[in-house]
């Protein structure tokens, strides 16, 4: 459910026109509704209470510090797979404490100021990385305090790109190699192995593949426990999955309910990643129709926005539900277009075919379900103005990231005085 919806023929967030919002901010535009973000942070939240987990909400799907503030109200921590992104948590007020460190590529540097800001752990994905820890623990004279991320080997039966629990992924520890690993960790005197962690994947539409994957990680913990290692922690990572189109994922609930059968009787503190269930249907972005151009074969929908604006669609074939903001009339025909953005890319289309009401150059459309994985990944390719964040909540609405200029984009530049 969300607060994105048609009232007097014209698309609304919440109680504000989206027409409103093109005109005084202009397009492309991203807009959040506070209302639905705080619904699904509560929902998820909620399911999950029983469990008295910790919800570490994986910035990396948006890291708007408006939107991690709220989340920081509403009891979230957070999963960063960079310095910059705890930052981020960390100024929006998420406690350290809170906080868990995921990420292949962890450097000395990160490790540092991770053990600085006294997270509560890292989700070690290598041997080296924990050798990196340690000596960087060592040096600190602090001990860190780390979960394995172990490569359960399922298919999360996600579009492979991505899928991250396969036994050829880069992400993960091999699951063959678990034991080992614990024991190497063990005998390291600057890390406490207290957690074990998996996240096999995202936009997971059915619960089997958590499912096996937390069987085979629980099996795993028993083995461990019984060679004397101290696990605590289980962290199980995000990945539930989205409607964008015709999928039904598991409600959190459903979600929450197999976690218990799963993990039921272990006294394990359980730790949750989400992010897409978060913030992906509290988003959308709205574009205006430049050209509608016609060929031999096709229709062409021409948007100010880009595959730099929203890059889902070229980069892992994305679908995003595409409407009008004006309500198209009831029984509009709905003919294919090629829905396409204006980089200099061939890959700069976002939806072909696509059944569409007649729309015209000057209207505006709206992705929907572009919360999570949007902004977050938009970038200035084609010298475009970085895409702005707009949040509204009920009648009123913040520009909470404005539009990069490209005078500003220019001034980042630097011309060495032997040109
Ligand atoms: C991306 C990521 C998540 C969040 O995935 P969603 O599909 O958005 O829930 C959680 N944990 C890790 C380690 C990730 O890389």
């Amino acid at each position: 459910m969300d607060h994105f919806e048609y009232r007097n023929g014209i698309l609304h967030a919440e109680d504000v026109p989206l027409t409103r919002i093109a005109a005084e901010v202009g397009t492309p535009v991203y807009v959040y509704s506070r209302a639905t973000l705080t619904r699904h942070a509560r929902v998820f939240r909620d399911a999950l209470a029983g469990l008295d987990p910790l919800i570490c909400y994986a910035v990396k799907a948006n890291g708007n510090q408006a939107v991690l503030k709220l989340l920081a109200a509403e009891g979230y921590g957070a999963d960063v797979v960079s310095a910059g992104e705890m930052k981020r948590a960390l100024a929006a007020g998420i406690p350290a404490g809170k906080i868990v460190f995921s990420g292949v590529a962890k450097t000395d540097a990160e490790i540092r100021a991770a053990l600085e800001a006294g997270i509560l752990q890292f989700n070690v994905e290598s041997d080296a990385e924990l050798d990196a820890i340690e000596q960087v623990a060592a040096a600190m004279g602090v001990t860190a305090r780390v979960s394995l991320r172990i490569n359960p080997d399922v298919d999360a039966g996600t579009h492979a790109k991505i899928t991250t629990g396969k036994a050829d992924n880069k992400f993960g520890i091999a699951w063959d190699r678990a034991i080992d690993v614990y024991a190497h960790a063990r005998r390291l005197p600057h890390v406490e192995a207290t957690g074990i962690d998996l996240h096999i994947g995202s936009q997971l539409s059915k619960l089997e593949p958590f499912e096996a994957a937390f069987t085979r990680t629980v099996e795993l913990i028993r083995r461990l426990k019984a060679e004397g290692h101290p696990i605590r922690h289980l962290d199980l990572g995000g990945g539930l999955g989205i409607p964008y189109s015709d999928e039904t994922p598991p409600a959190p609930q459903a979600y929450a309910e197999m976690v218990h059968r799963v993990t039921g009787n272990l006294d394990l503190k359980l730790i949750f990643e989400p992010g897409r269930v978060i913030v992906g249907n509290a988003g959308l972005m709205l574009s205006e129709v430049v050209y509608v151009k016609e060929t031999a074969s096709k229709r062409f929908l021409i948007l100010d926005a880009g595959m730099n604006d929203l890059m889902r669609p070229a980069l892992y074939d994305a679908y995003h539900e595409v409407v009008a903001v004006n309500e198209p009339a009831a029984g509009a025909p709905r003919d294919p277009v090629e829905i396409v953005g204006p980089v200099c890319e061939s890959t700069d289309v976002f939806a072909r075919e696509r059944p569409m009401p007649p729309v015209a150059r000057g209207d505006l459309v709206a992705f929907r379900s572009a919360g999570a994985y949007g902004a977050t990944m938009s970038n200035t390719y084609n010298a475009r103005e970085l895409v702005p964040e707009v949040l509204v909540d009920g009648d009123r609405y913040a520009v909470i990231r404005p539009r990069q200029t490209v005078d500003e984009l220019i001034a980042m530049d630097r011309v060495p005085d032997w040109i």
